[in-house]
């Protein structure tokens, strides 16, 4: 790729992560949810003493967080599995001393519990059976905020024009429809089924 292109590509995806993360911006509910659950997502380690991080997106250690995560382990091939054209993902910890950088957390922090997801060409966001978090809200998705689910749907459509994050997208879709992991789905139409907001 001639250095012009690659220039013009770098300050694409530049735009689409910091309209992602504008986008994705909206609590989930009124008020705040970690009084809930003690901050259960955002916990740094289990109860055995295990440090707990979390994955950024493919390039978004490049494009967000290379001057802001302090604290990154990275993973790669070699050792962890992950998708075939992916050789390698960050692995970053919470500031320690700074707490959470609200306006600089990744990805996943903003979009949990949703997932992206792609099945027959069709996007949506799912919820999986399958969480490592007990989070209450999952069985209350009639208080979840129409600007926090709108902004998660929107921010993913922007992420997805970068073909490595379709890629990752599509990967995890498979594996998800495969073992029918799917718990609750939000189309552009709404919820899907049984999940429709007012049934809840
Ligand atoms: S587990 Fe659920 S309720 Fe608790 S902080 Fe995370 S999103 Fe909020
Ligand atoms: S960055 Fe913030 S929102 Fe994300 S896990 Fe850490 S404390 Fe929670």
């Amino acid at each position: 790729m001639a250095n012009k292109d690659k220039e013009s590509m770098m300050r694409d995806y530049k735009a689409i992560f910091e309209k992602a993360y504008a986008l994705m911006n909206e609590p989930i509910i009124e008020g705040n949810c970690g009084a809930l659950c003690g901050y259960h997502c955002c916990r740094r380690t289990e109860p055995d003493g295990e440090r707990l991080g979390m994955y950024l997106l493919p390039l978004e250690y490049e494009y967000m967080q290379v001057d802001k995560a302090k604290e990154l382990e990275v993973h790669t091939n070699l050792i962890y599995d992950m998708p075939p054209r992916i050789k390698k993902r960050y692995y970053i910890y919470c500031h320690e001393e700074e707490g959470c950088l609200r306006d600089f957390r990744p990805i996943q922090c903003r979009t949990y519990p949703f997932e992206p997801h792609i099945e027959n060409g069709e996007f949506s966001l799912v919820v999986e059976k399958n969480q490592i978090h007990a989070c209450p809200l999952l069985s209350q998705p009639e208080i979840w905020r129409p600007a926090f689910i709108e902004g998660i749907y929107e921010g993913w459509l922007e992420l997805l024009k970068i073909p490595i994050i379709k890629y990752f997208t599509l990967y995890f879709s498979q594996e998800r429809v495969e073992n029918a992991n799917v718990l609750m789905q939000y189309t552009h139409e709404g919820w899907k089924d049984s999940y429709e907001k007012d049934k809840c």
